[in-house]
């Protein structure tokens, strides 16, 4: 079964939730960059809270960018995603190898360590907005949790999870995400924490075959949930050859000194692993390229066309 999320309503439109099967995706990401099953764990559970989240973002162009900087041995993670819930992410030490948690677990707090968590909403023009905060146990979800009830006032819960198979495959994937929106009654809010304290874990759900529907209905099931849309997601990498040349020109000749000389240059996608290569001809015709528009741009006087 392919990966998807749906997002619902519950309580009237006071609840929003989300809910998300990621398992290849996950796995496409775990082969993309050869990850260790401590850090499979940990970029598959962003990769997943970054899909949902992807998903909420309204414009063609608006991008979301989680990034988690640790002190722990993986460093940090970066997962980028789309409106369509494309997306893509990499680890900065991929190979991250650690004993399991006391609970028996793979220990993702350990290897991401105290840090921060940030949240980058690009939307179209204009500046991004990031809210960072502080880790609480760098489990991932609970950091979220904690980063929309202090960074964004709305009161969150998250799940998010990764079972690994023997092989070190991924053999489940999947999370959560429910918000109180304003208005919410009192006896709604306890009803759902009865009902979260109840669920075990997000991987027992889905490894008993749960689905994202079934998930959503044991939560939400009785307080009115309407299912609104079901989206595919995937693991997918946008970048191109032109756009890659356009990112190194508008670096600058200065950045570049080597292109002077006539030395190529090389560059590798970290999300995707994808080499791009350029001859200093091309590379150098760019930046002129470049140069020469933005000479252009400040030399037009008013109302001519250049
Ligand atoms: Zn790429």
């Amino acid at each position: 079964m392919s990966d998807y999320l749906i997002k619902a309503i519950a309580a009237d439109g006071r609840i929003r939730a989300y809910a998300a099967s990621t398992r290849l995706l996950v796995e496409t990401a775990r082969r993309r960059h050869n990850t260790s099953p401590t850090v499979t764990a940990a970029l598959g559970r962003l990769l997943t809270a970054a899909a949902m989240m992807g998903s909420m973002l309204k414009g063609e162009d608006e991008r979301l960018t989680l990034k988690i900087s640790g002190d722990g041995p993986v460093q940090g993670l970066v997962a980028v995603s789309n409106a369509r819930a494309e997306v893509k992410g990499y680890a900065f030490v991929p190979d991250v190898l650690l004993p399991p948690s006391p609970a028996g677990k793979l220990d993702v707090g350990r290897a991401v360590g105290a840090g921060t968590i940030s949240v980058t909403r690009a939307i179209g023009v204009g500046e991004p907005f990031t809210g960072t905060c502080q880790l609480v146990s760098g489990e991932i979800a609970e950091d979220l949790t904690y980063y929309y009830a202090a960074s964004e006032q709305t009161p969150s819960s998250v799940a998010l999870g990764v079972l690994m198979n023997q092989n070190n495959t991924v053999r489940q994937a999947g999370g959560f995400i429910i918000q109180l929106m304003p208005g919410v009654t009192e006896e709604v809010i306890a009803r759902l924490e009865e009902r979260l304290r109840a669920i075990t874990s997000i991987t027992s759900m889905l490894e008993s075959g749960m689905t994202p529907e079934d998930i959503l209905t044991q939560v939400l099931g009785d307080m009115d949930l309407k299912i609104l849309e079901r989206v595919p997601t995937a693991y997918r990498c946008d970048c191109s050859r032109e756009r890659t040349l356009e990112t190194l020109a508008g670096l600058g000749k200065k950045s570049l000194d080597w292109v002077e000389k006539g030395l190529p240059t090389e560059v590798v996608c970290e999300f995707c692993g994808m080499i791009y290569q350029f001859e200093a001809e091309e590379l150098r015709e760019a930046i002129a390229r470049r140069e020469a528009s933005r000479a252009a741009a400040d030399d037009a006087p008013d109302g001519e066309d250049v």
